[in-house]
């Protein structure tokens, strides 16, 4: 009878759940005692969503990710990745972190234990956890590792206007040029990297006009001596160089922007003949009737005992020299943040 309980079980295999495989192969857990559950393991959304997003950090950061953890055994990698080659200060297409972190997931897969499936129930039962796949199978862990990522957050103003844009299909440029045309006015709600990325790229589709609206003042990110003013939430490299260029320093004479309130939204959203919402992201989770997944411990990603959350749906709060509380997002944070909780979470269960 194949084997169904495991002391580890991770869920996910996006840049999250790729770290979590590979820190507990690192801190010494066997190979054969950690069931890993994906539907795809193709780099969660990373490698399937958001291929053709200019990354917003450094190419060097990916590089550490890629090197930082044993396991993962990148320097074995039987030919060089384009990647490899890229200046370290250079930003790059998301893709081109992707195409290794398949490699990775493929020496992963080699080495523990793998299930195709989607987790749809969570439980605990006496001293484990129960997941549920969707095909009607049951596997058990003492301790899970949750790196099920997150999804777009949306807004209805569909009494405006009715035509939306998903931010998925927005943040690739050439399925967005297929969704608009010349006499297009689309609304874009926020003012994150991704909104700015998406307005950019509609006015170079050459549509009529944006409307951008927004709650939260645009912030750049400013790198001092040894910290990073607005590191999570401000905006860098080629997405800060073009809005400072045509919102700050000169407005781009096919972009308005409104402040996001009933008033303005009411009179020049009906305008508009699309909308995308840009509005940020949130947690996704298995079912659970037990155990409430939205509630975790956000300095140690402690969930329960034995229970545990990583990556885009379950970051880090963190505090700048100055006070600011942002959480802790990319790929190089989600590994150090979780090498910082390992050791507790190997301690950290009900048996
Ligand atoms: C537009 C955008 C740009 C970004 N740019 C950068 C960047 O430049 N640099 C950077 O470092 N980071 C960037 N990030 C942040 C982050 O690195 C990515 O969001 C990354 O995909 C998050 O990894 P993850 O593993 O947490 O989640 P995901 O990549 O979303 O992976 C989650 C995985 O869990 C699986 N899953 C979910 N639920 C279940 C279930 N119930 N059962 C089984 N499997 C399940 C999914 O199928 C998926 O494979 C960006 C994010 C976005 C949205």
């Amino acid at each position: 009878m194949a084997k169904n309980t495991y002391a580890w079980g991770v869920i996910g295999a996006g840049p999250a759940g790729i770290a979590a495989v590979g820190l507990l192969l690192d801190h010494g857990v066997r190979a054969n005692d950690i069931l890993w559950v994906d539907p795809h393991f193709q780099v969660g959304d990373l490698g399937g969503l958001w291929h053709a997003v200019s990354s917003n950090t450094s190419v060097q950061l990916f590089h550490e990710f890629l090197n930082g953890i044993q396991a993962f055994e990148y320097a074995s990698r039987p030919q060089p990745y384009d990647i490899d080659s890229f200046p370290p200060e250079n930003t790059c297409d998301l893709k081109y972190i992707a195409e290794p972190l398949q490699w990775v997931t493929t020496t992963l897969k080699n080495k523990v234990k793998t299930e195709v499936a989607t987790i749809t129930h969570l439980s605990r039962d006496l001293g484990h956890w129960t997941l549920d796949t969707g095909d009607k199978k049951s596997f058990h862990a003492d301790k899970l590792i949750l790196a099920t990522g997150s999804t777009p957050k949306s807004l209805n103003y569909a009494q405006y206007c009715r035509h939306e844009i998903s931010v998925t299909e927005a943040m690739n440029k050439s399925r967005l040029a297929k969704q608009v045309n010349q006499d297009d006015v689309v609304a874009v709600f926020g003012s994150s990297h991704s909104a700015m990325i998406i307005i950019r790229d509609l006015l170079d589709c050459g549509i009529k006009a944006v409307v951008n609206f927004y709650q939260s003042p645009i912030k750049f990110a400013v790198k001092l001596d040894d910290w990073i003013l607005y590191d999570n939430t401000g905006l860098k490299g080629e997405t800060a160089r073009w809005v400072r260029e045509n919102i700050f320093l000169k407005r781009h004479p096919k972009l308005k922007r409104f402040v996001s309130n009933e008033d303005n939204i009411q009179r020049e959203l009906p305008l508009c003949s699309q909308v995308i919402y840009a509005v940020g992201f949130m947690r996704r989770t298995p079912i659970s009737t037990d155990i409430n997944l939205n509630n975790y411990d956000l300095n140690t990603g402690i969930i329960a005992p034995g229970l545990f959350g990583a990556g885009i749906g379950f970051p880090r709060q963190v505090f700048s020299p100055m006070g600011h509380i942002e959480m802790n997002v990319g790929l190089w944070k989600f590994m150090n943040d979780m090498r910082l909780m390992m050791p507790l979470w190997l301690r950290y269960g009900v048996n």
